[in-house]
């Protein structure tokens, strides 16, 4: 599994334990703005029953904080640890890139290069013409038109990819989907399922090409131990390049669409 970075850095992320509180209801996620000394950031409040500890993480999509509670944690326990993090929260939301929508005229990555989206109008459909996405039809449906070209562009690359480096690996997945995952880029499953973000279709194809190698070399090692490293490197010769590019730019595939 590759997992981008969202959390905060170091040890302590939970600084005390959540102090049990009284028990109660589980509540539905609750959204608030409250200023940070880098400025207001909206804060997403969630309970979850299988949280064991309070924790916070940057929502790159949203552009927001999220801090989960355990059932019986008291929110005061996340606000400390909101506060005791708060000028690497500040820091991090200031450095989130701007979103960008699918809408006409705006300027996506496919495969790493940039492209501008073009709305021609006339009979549906999605083409590429240089580096131009072009969307036929009425314009209400360009946003989802595009969403579903970026998916089946993703899945067929990545699924291409997967299957020819599992034939290579001797291995051979359950099957392979594309997922809208901003928790991670790549995953295999106990049933050896593949799954894949989308968005790794905006990326450069090296990164494609060492998110399936590590998603394959899974199927052989369910670990990250030094013979799960020992394939992934003879399926790919880009896992140092490609875990550089997801680190530094992979924040901006999360706010695309
Ligand atoms: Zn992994």
């Amino acid at each position: 599994m590759i997992r981008p970075a969202t959390r905060p850095p170091a040890k302590p992320i939970s600084p005390s334990p959540a102090k049990p509180g009284p028990s109660r209801p589980a509540e539905p996620i609750q959204l608030e703005v409250l200023p940070l000394p880098g400025g207001p950031a909206r804060i997403e409040w969630r309970r979850s029953v299988r949280a064991r500890r309070v924790s916070l993480r940057i929502d790159p999509k949203g552009g927001g904080v999220v801090i989960t509670l355990p059932q019986r944690a008291a929110r005061q326990a996340g606000m400390a640890l909101l506060m005791d993090n708060a000028a690497w929260v500040s820091e991090r939301l200031a450095a989130l890139p701007k979103p960008v929508a699918f809408v006409d005229g705006a300027v996506v990555p496919l495969h790493g290069i940039d492209h501008r989206i073009c709305h021609i109008g006339g009979r549906g459909g999605v083409w590429i013409e240089g580096r131009q996405i072009n969307v036929g039809g009425a314009g209400e449906f360009l946003a989802r038109r595009i969403a579903d070209f970026m998916r089946a562009t993703a899945r067929e690359r990545l699924a291409k990819l997967a299957l020819d480096k599992a034939e290579q690996a001797g291995v051979r997945p359950k099957r392979v989907s594309v997922k809208d995952t901003r928790s991670r880029w790549g995953s295999c499953a106990a049933d050896r399922s593949l799954a894949f973000s989308w968005r790794l279709v905006l990326a450069p194809p090296f990164v494609q090409d060492y998110v399936a190698a590590h998603e394959v070399a899974h199927l052989r090692h369910m670990n990250h131990g030094p013979q799960f490293w020992a394939l992934v490197d003879e399926l790919t010769p880009h896992t140092a390049a490609a875990m550089a590019w997801l680190r530094n730019e992979g924040p901006r595939l999360l706010r695309v669409g």
